[in-house]
């Protein structure tokens, strides 16, 4: 029994009707996993994905390729706040799962724990389903740590300099298949190594008879009375983006909203759901780096492209320490001045590695449509942060140093080009606007966010939508803090929890 793939093939195309048990709205860390759980469970289900379905051996190879194939708007949407941070994510069949870099860590029980707290939700049971759930996916996603001859140089530079500092840290595990260390993982993996929900659950969804729709954006989630009933859109164009034939799928069971944390809310405040916490506690950690400049080539490309971490402050201060290779268009982005000396600077890449610091931050934003239908995320760290997000950075320039670099380029505006190990103490003391500093926003929570409290949450603690039947949220909008880890499991934990019920009710 195979499924059906239904997507833009031309303009004037008749509309598409379909009727099934549940509708899947994004095919991300979220929604694949939502899916595949209620295929497997025997229901018909339609996963309806915005962005285009791509094969390995058609993703870019580069910045500018990723941002036109595999991002919506160009990856134009950044804060909008005293800094404009950008916001990445994908919008393709896989979501951001495409583009990510696979890292798999479980979710720590302190979170259980604070939003039992905070949320009124039942941690312990929580808790015990979703790591039912992560055991169940580090098999079938094949977690693995990234290998000897994966690792590459900067990573193992960085083991060096944390066994110096007496920092506890480890090569990452990731749900990769035998990386090829090609370094490639931003731009989506061409080797097919990285177990993006593309190539897993979307597909056995449709081996199982589901209908996957791609190119095809939900602009309404329908429903009568207080319950949802299914949702609606076009198939799109995915070159010039316009639209195409509408669509109506309804769902005789349930809607499942997987859209992520800039999306979700959005999708429901467009269709008219009222709530107070709707479009509030949008979190994210924050991601900031800076350069090492080494005497040997780093070739920070070579190798996984990222592959080692340290959580030794993640309750204290509150930062995870990465390695990350970026394409060398990106290094030279990153690069002040121009022309000549920008040249002269970037003579440097091969000797260049950039690690980075994921701030554990606790300021709370919101998203909100504009006036124009578009997405407006207004998040600024507040100086607590600021102060975790400074630090985070002199943790990385100490590790720089400790791993034998020669100087390092810190990116901070009003600090010189580049700094020697006696000159940390100038990032220690660093500015504390927002502004002086590059980071992006990748770890994204909230905006949905879960409690048993009405007043303060939109999902309860099976990601229903409160006071609406049939409707439920599963990505990292529910997510209600930050949690100091990679995201990916926690979503697919909770998304896969929280399908399981539905498919045993
Ligand atoms: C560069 C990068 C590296 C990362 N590395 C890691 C990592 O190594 N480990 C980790 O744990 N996390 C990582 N993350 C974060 C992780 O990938 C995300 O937290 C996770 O994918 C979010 O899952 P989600 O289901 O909420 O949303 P997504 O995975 O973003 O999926 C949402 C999907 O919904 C679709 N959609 C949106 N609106 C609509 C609509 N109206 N109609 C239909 N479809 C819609 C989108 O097109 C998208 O495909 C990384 C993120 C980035 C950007
Ligand atoms: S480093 Fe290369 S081979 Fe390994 S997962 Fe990333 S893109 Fe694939």
């Amino acid at each position: 029994m195979t499924g059906e793939h239904i997507t833009f093939t031309g303009f004037g195309e008749p509309a598409v009707h379909l009727t099934v048990d549940f509708v899947v709205v994004g095919s991300g860390a979220g929604g694949a996993s939502a899916a595949v759980i209620l295929a497997r469970a025997g229901y018909s289900v339609a996963i309806v994905e915005a962005g285009p379905w791509r094969a390995p051996e058609d993703y870019p190879s580069t910045t500018y390729g990723a941002m036109r194939d595999l991002f919506s708007d160009w990856g134009a949407l950044v804060t909008q706040s005293r800094a404009l941070w950008p916001i990445v994510q994908a919008s393709c069949v896989g979501g951001t799962t495409v583009v990510n870099s696979a890292i798999i860590v479980r979710t720590p029980g302190d979170c259980f724990d604070r939003w039992t707290r905070e949320y009124g939700i039942d941690g312990e049971s929580l808790s015990r389903r979703v790591w039912e759930h992560q055991d169940r996916l580090e098999s079938e996603l094949t977690a693995q740590v990234v290998p000897p001859d994966a690792r590459g140089y900067s990573n193992v530079l960085a083991m060096d300099a944390a066994e110096k500092l007496g920092w506890q840290s480890h090569y990452m595990v990731r749900s990769v298949t035998n990386c090829e260390g090609t370094g490639q993982c931003l731009q989506g993996c061409k080797k097919g190594r990285k177990q993006s929900t593309n190539l897993n659950y979307v597909p056995e969804v449709l081996q199982r008879g589901g209908v996957v729709m791609s190119c095809a954006k939900v602009e309404r989630i329908t429903s009568t009375g207080n319950t949802a009933t299914g949702v609606t859109g076009h198939l799109v164009d995915p070159v010039s983006r316009k639209k195409g034939s509408p669509f109506f799928v309804r769902a005789k069971r349930a809607v499942m909203v997987a859209a992520s944390a800039t999306q979700t809310p959005i999708l429901l405040a467009k269709s008219g759901f009222k709530s107070k916490p709707l479009g509030t506690l949008f979190r994210a950690h924050p991601g900031t780096g800076i350069f090492g400049v080494y005497d040997n080539p780093v070739d920070q490309n070579v190798g996984a492209t990222q592959g080692w971490a340290s959580t030794a402050f993640r309750v204290d201060p509150g930062f995870k320490l990465e390695t990350l290779a970026i394409p060398p268009e990106m290094v030279a982005g990153r690069l002040p001045g121009g022309g000549r000396e920008l040249v002269r600077r970037f003579r440097e890449y091969r000797h260049i590695a950039m690690w980075v610091a994921a701030v554990r931050a606790e300021s709370a934003g919101t998203v909100k449509p504009g006036l124009f239908g578009n997405t407006v995320v207004r998040y600024q760290l507040d100086e607590p942060d600021m102060r975790r997000f400074r630090s985070g950075l002199a943790m990385v320039a100490k590790a720089h140093f400790a791993a034998g670099a020669r100087e390092i380029i810190p990116g901070i505006f009003g600090l010189p080009y580049k700094l020697n190990s006696d000159q940390i103490s100038l990032i220690e003391n660093g500015p504390l606007d927002p502004r002086c500093y590059i980071a992006i926003l990748s770890h994204l929570f909230g905006g949905c966010p879960m409690s048993r409290d009405p007043s303060l949450g939109v999902v309860d603690e099976h990601g229903k939508v409160h006071g609406v039947d049939g409707l439920y949220v599963a990505d990292a909008a529910a997510i209600p803090t930050t949690i100091g880890v990679n995201p990916q499991h926690t979503i697919m934990g909770l998304a896969a929890a929280w399908a399981e019920r539905l498919a045993d009710a």
